[in-house]
Protein backbone atom coordinates (compact mmCIF):
# COMPACT_ATOMS: atom_id res chain seq x y z
CA UNK A 1 0.00 0.00 0.00
CA UNK A 2 1.34 3.64 -1.05
CA UNK A 3 1.78 5.28 2.29
CA UNK A 4 1.60 9.21 1.94
CA UNK A 5 3.02 9.89 4.91
CA UNK A 6 5.97 8.76 3.51
CA UNK A 7 5.83 10.00 0.30
CA UNK A 8 9.82 10.84 -1.37
CA UNK A 9 10.34 15.09 -0.90
CA UNK A 10 10.83 15.58 -4.65
CA UNK A 11 7.10 14.68 -5.64
CA UNK A 12 5.78 18.15 -7.11
CA UNK A 13 2.40 18.42 -4.91
CA UNK A 14 -1.31 17.01 -5.94
CA UNK A 15 -2.93 13.89 -5.78
CA UNK A 16 -0.56 11.43 -7.34
CA UNK A 17 2.78 10.77 -5.32
CA UNK A 18 5.93 7.88 -5.04
CA UNK A 19 6.87 7.03 -1.56
CA UNK A 20 10.15 5.62 -0.37
CA UNK A 21 9.39 1.97 -1.04
CA UNK A 22 10.58 2.63 -4.66
CA UNK A 23 12.79 0.11 -5.65
CA UNK A 24 13.99 2.26 -8.76
CA UNK A 25 12.19 -0.22 -11.57
CA UNK A 26 11.59 1.94 -14.47
CA UNK A 27 8.14 0.64 -14.93
CA UNK A 28 6.60 4.11 -14.21
CA UNK A 29 8.94 6.33 -15.90
CA UNK A 30 8.62 4.37 -18.96
CA UNK A 31 4.50 3.89 -18.51
CA UNK A 32 4.28 8.03 -17.72
CA UNK A 33 6.93 9.39 -18.98
CA UNK A 34 5.83 12.90 -19.01
CA UNK A 35 4.48 12.70 -14.83
CA UNK A 36 7.06 10.32 -13.92
CA UNK A 37 11.10 11.06 -13.56
CA UNK A 38 13.94 9.52 -11.57
CA UNK A 39 16.08 11.27 -9.04
CA UNK A 40 19.55 10.57 -9.91
CA UNK A 41 20.91 11.46 -6.49
CA UNK A 42 18.57 9.28 -4.48
CA UNK A 43 17.68 6.16 -6.51
CA UNK A 44 14.26 6.29 -6.97
CA UNK A 45 11.40 8.00 -9.00
CA UNK A 46 9.01 11.15 -8.22
CA UNK A 47 5.98 12.75 -9.45
CA UNK A 48 7.26 15.77 -11.23
CA UNK A 49 4.00 17.16 -12.84
CA UNK A 50 1.09 16.15 -12.21
CA UNK A 51 -1.92 14.51 -15.11
CA UNK A 52 -3.81 17.75 -16.59
CA UNK A 53 -5.10 15.78 -19.32
CA UNK A 54 -7.47 12.02 -19.57
CA UNK A 55 -4.65 10.39 -21.28
CA UNK A 56 -2.09 11.44 -18.82
CA UNK A 57 -4.35 10.71 -15.92
CA UNK A 58 -4.86 6.65 -17.93
CA UNK A 59 -1.28 6.37 -17.70
CA UNK A 60 -0.42 7.84 -14.31
CA UNK A 61 -3.32 5.03 -13.06
CA UNK A 62 -1.77 2.39 -15.42
CA UNK A 63 2.37 3.06 -13.96
CA UNK A 64 0.32 3.41 -10.31
CA UNK A 65 -1.14 -0.41 -10.91
CA UNK A 66 1.96 -1.80 -12.48
CA UNK A 67 4.65 -0.76 -9.92
CA UNK A 68 5.82 -3.97 -8.35
CA UNK A 69 5.60 -2.57 -4.97
CA UNK A 70 2.79 -0.56 -4.86
CA UNK A 71 4.84 3.10 -4.11
CA UNK A 72 2.75 5.15 -6.24
CA UNK A 73 -0.71 6.70 -4.60
CA UNK A 74 -3.28 8.94 -5.78
CA UNK A 75 -5.34 10.99 -2.26
CA UNK A 76 -6.37 13.42 -4.92
S1 LIG B 1 7.16 1.66 -10.84
FE1 LIG B 1 7.19 1.85 -8.60
S2 LIG B 1 9.07 0.87 -7.92
FE2 LIG B 1 9.23 1.21 -10.13
S3 LIG B 1 10.33 3.16 -10.32
FE3 LIG B 1 8.13 3.63 -10.37
S4 LIG B 1 7.52 4.04 -8.23
FE4 LIG B 1 9.52 3.03 -8.22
Amino acid sequence: MPNKNDKVKENVGGAYYVDSSCIDCDVCRDTAPDNFMRCDENNYSFVYKQPETDDEKTLCDEAMSCCPVEAIGNDG
